[in-house]
């Protein structure tokens, strides 16, 4: 009886031992993630970014046609498009990466459709990231803002008025390729439009085209990211981008 007795006491104290080290067994403590300390608000370079413009200059910036020195037009803390001045692009290029970038449409309201606020963010210089006036100016639902141009619409259009600053927070997946120059993983996207959701993690057809159907052609691993001169008084401010 005595050892019947003692035998239930070693199960049940092994088995107590066991219950308190289970949870330890799922617990991942390496690596340590590094410390980012956020911007005061979400819109604010964390410490580890890389700011492309903080509103003093284009230094970051080349015209995208011949590497001449970017004309848009800088003025209060933001830089404007100006029409004929061509697309600028990053003198840095960029794969895998988070990017923040605000924009504003003119206040005084021309054109309609794609003819309204038009420019456009393309990462790796070929997959855009469509920018549009898009509040009450109906245009094909895959080249309203926060499409993909000419291949995903935004789950939703939560666009703001026209010369209200708007902001793109982006995760952006490079595609990846094989040796022989196929296609290994398309390039994938998640895009946050004024911090709404209107791309989840959705694979990019190819690099945009405007008239027919993307297709992928290999590239490098990183690009310059450009953005696009429609003619359209567009306006950005508080670029920065985060290499992952
Ligand atoms: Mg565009």
């Amino acid at each position: 009886m005595k050892k019947t007795i003692l035998i239930l006491a070693v199960f049940y104290s092994v088995n107590s031992i066991a219950q308190q080290e289970a949870p330890k067994l799922t617990e991942q403590w390496q690596p340590e993630p590094p410390v980012v300390t956020p911007g005061k608000t979400n819109a604010d370079a964390p410490s580890d970014a890389i700011v492309l413009f903080d509103g003093l200059n284009l230094n970051a910036w080349e015209a995208a046609a011949d590497q001449k020195p970017a004309k848009w037009k800088t003025d209060d803390k933001v830089m404007t498009i100006l029409k004929g001045a061509g697309a600028i692009k990053t003198k840095q290029k960029f794969g895998d990466c988070q990017l923040h970038i605000e924009w504003r449409s003119p206040a005084e309201v021309k054109g309609e459709g794609q003819g309204r606020g038009n420019s456009g963010i393309f990462l790796m210089g070929i997959y855009e990231l469509q920018v549009l006036d898009s509040y009450k100016n109906r245009t094909y639902s895959n080249g309203q803002a926060g499409s993909i141009y000419k291949q995903l619409p935004p789950l939703v259009n939560a666009s703001r008025k026209p010369g209200e600053w708007q902001a793109y927070d982006v995760i952006f997946t490079a595609p990846r390729f094989n040796k022989d120059s196929s296609l290994k993983t398309q390039a994938r996207i998640t895009v946050f439009h004024n911090g709404v959701l209107v791309q989840n993690d959705m694979a990019i057809w190819g690099a945009s085209q405007y008239i027919g159907i993307a297709t992928n052609k290999m590239h490098p691993e990183k690009e310059s990211i450009i953005l696009q001169d429609h003619g359209d008084a567009v306006s950005f401010r508080n670029i920065w981008i985060r290499e992952l």
